[in-house]
């Protein structure tokens, strides 16, 4: 830079526009004024000449040879700085050349706008992006060349420009001279060329780069479609265990929003319900070690959907086909299958069981009831006398051995019919079945009893009821439990039994009324369980087993009806049942 002045300053062409300069005492080289006007050197010279006396004509001599000498050193060294000046002129118009190559042949295009969006310059590259000569484009407005809808977005940009002075940038869409549309990207400058200011503008082709995100923006709903698709929960997670995104059935199964989730650290969705120990263990030591895991069972307990068994695969999507490392996270909530195969566990244990109790039923069927038949059908041949008459005690030996046998024989069937009922084995034979019929049956069965006992039996039938749709075995014996039962439980006196049907809607309601020693309010819960005697003391004043209710409401639910009870302690209860008149619901 300092060589190239300091030629600029020896340039003859300068020297000779500032000769009356040459004057000023900072002249670094007087001859440039000499080299540069010969003529007017010579004049000077011989005016100087002329005055002189021969004195000094002699002397002048003298000098003239040293100035002769003088000039002729100058103009070596004037010639050596032309070669410089020479060479530096060279070597500024091959920078210029380069910075022109540069310019024209740079990879994106070049332009300078006025404000009205005039080209004034362009390199070869924008006007080759353009498919024009640059020439052409030189004072035609850029909006030739822009697709209708991205004309706006120009002016805009140009005027931004202008306005602000800072750097703009906008993508929009040109059309090149054979019709092909381009994407573009303008980044622009205003800039000061003389006593105007211009908008330089850089061109570049972004349309490879948009179709690679327009690809990228369809492989990514692509991959959500089939994500979304997914029955199970999947979550898809970045290598910082943030959400990324997640599927419907995330949303839906774990309660919680997309706005709750998407950004979020994994642990902290929905009130920290994913702060799960066994997961963090996965995500932050299991996986990056390893790339993925399989079927990984977490128990946990969520605070809006409670208890959850879930499987956990997890997949680490590399690098290279993502950009950045991402997790894809499936939950399989196995809730549900796991109760399933607990259930079916239960479900074979109860078969083994039930497989157990009918084999020990048959046994105690078989074993108990054979000879206990002959312990009664003996005591019974030894109460008639027909073998010898039997003394005082031995009538009361024989008489307690009959009435405990036949407890024993009662408690057994009772026990076998229950036991048969609860394994579903009692088979119901639903029938059409008159009622009135089936309650005038039983009466005839316990009228005798009813008798001993001081009772007067009543009935009531709704004309409206008389048939329905049931067991007849099973009716007779929830009549003839209840029957039996408002006897035993009568007062000493005696009392009435009314038996009553009814018609509801399409239920028939059978109720036995009794008028005997009643139940207290607090006992009627424990009634309907097996084995329980309210009066089951020591001083136990009725017989029973305990399992005449049980066995009734057992029959009753397999009819698909219901049964209960009102009583009032000392007057008496009433035992009231409904059946459905069409036989039982199918559900
Ligand atoms: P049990 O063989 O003892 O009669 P149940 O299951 O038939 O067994 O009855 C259970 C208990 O309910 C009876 O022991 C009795 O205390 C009470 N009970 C049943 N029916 C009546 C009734 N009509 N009046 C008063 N108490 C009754």
């Amino acid at each position: 830079m300092l060589s190239l002045n300091i030629n600029m300053k020896k340039n003859p062409k300068l020297a000779e526009s500032s000769t009356e300069k040459s004057q000023t005492p900072d002249e670094d080289f007087p001859i440039v004024g000499i080299g540069a006007s010969a003529g007017g050197l010579r004049k000077r010279a011989e005016d100087a000449l002329q005055g002189k006396t021969e004195e000094q004509q002699e002397l002048s001599i003298r000098d003239a040879r040293s100035l002769i000498h003088e000039l002729q050193l100058h103009q070596i060294e004037l010639e050596m700085q032309n070669e410089e000046l020479r060479r530096a002129q060279k070597e500024l118009e091959e920078s210029r050349d380069r910075y022109s190559d540069l310019y024209d042949f740079a990879p994106v295009g070049y332009f300078s706008f006025d404000k009205n969006g005039l080209i004034i310059e362009v390199n070869l590259t924008g006007a080759k992006k353009l498919g024009v000569e640059r020439n052409f484009l030189i004072k035609k407005p850029f909006s030739l060349f822009i697709s209708p809808g991205s004309k706006d977005v120009f002016y805009l940009h140009l005027r931004q420009v202008f306005r602000t002075g800072v750097r703009q940038t906008c993508n929009l869409k040109v059309v090149d001279k054979k019709g092909v549309q381009l994407d573009v990207q303008l980044e622009s400058l205003s800039v000061q060329v003389g006593n105007s200011v211009h908008c330089r503008t850089a061109m570049s082709n972004i349309t490879e780069s948009k179709l690679a995100e327009e690809v990228a923006q369809e492989a990514r709903i692509y991959a959500e479609s089939i994500i979304e698709t997914v029955r199970e929960p999947l979550v898809v997670l970045d290598e910082d265990l943030k959400v990324i995104s997640a599927n419907h059935s995330f949303y839906s199964t774990f309660e919680v929003t997309p706005d709750e989730t998407v950004g979020n650290l994994i642990y902290n969705i929905g009130n920290r319900q994913w702060d799960i120990p066994a997961l963090r263990t996965l995500l932050e030591e299991i996986l990056p070690n390893k790339t993925q895991f399989n079927d990984y069972e977490v128990s946990h307990k969520f605070q809006t959907i409670g208890q959850k068994i879930m499987l956990l695969n997890a997949r680490q999507i590399s690098q290279e086909v993502i950009g950045t490392p991402i997790i894809l996270l499936a939950i399989e909530d196995i809730t549900e299958r796991k109760k399933l195969e607990l259930l079916h566990l239960e479900n074979e244990r109860l078969i083994t069981a039930a497989k157990a109790r009918s084999e020990f039923l048959t046994i105690m069927n078989h074993e108990l009831r054979t000879p206990l038949t002959s312990v009664i059908g003996y005591s019974i041949i030894l109460e008639g006398k027909t073998q010898g008459e039997l003394n005082e005690k031995q009538g009361f030996f024989v008489d307690n051995i009959l009435k405990s046998s036949k407890h024993l024989l009662d408690l057994i069937n009772n026990f076998l019919g229950l036991a048969k009922t609860e394994a579903g084995k009692q088979e119901m034979i639903f029938e059409e079945i008159s009622v009135p019929d089936a309650i005038n049956e039983i009466f005839e069965l316990i009228k005798e009893n009813a008798i001993g006992h001081d009772i007067i039996l009543r009935k009531e039938f709704d004309p409206e009821m008389l048939s329905i749709q049931a067991d007849r075995m099973a009716l007779k014996q929830m009549l003839f439990n209840m029957l039996s039962n408002a006897i035993k439980f009568s007062k000493k006196e005696g009392g009435i039994i009314t038996v009553s049907t009814k018609r509801e809607n399409d239920m028939v309601k059978i109720s036995v009324a009794d008028t005997g020693i009643g139940i207290k309010e607090e006992d009627i819960p424990r009634l309907f369980q097996k084995f329980e005697q309210l009066d089951s003391g020591i001083s136990r004043k009725y017989d029973g087993t305990g399992l005449g209710l049980a066995i009734t409401k057992q029959l009753v639910d397999m009819h698909g009806g219901k049964i209960w009870v009102e009583s009032k302690y000392g007057e008496g209860s009433n035992f009231i049942f409904l059946l459905p008149i069409g036989g039982k619901k199918i559900e």
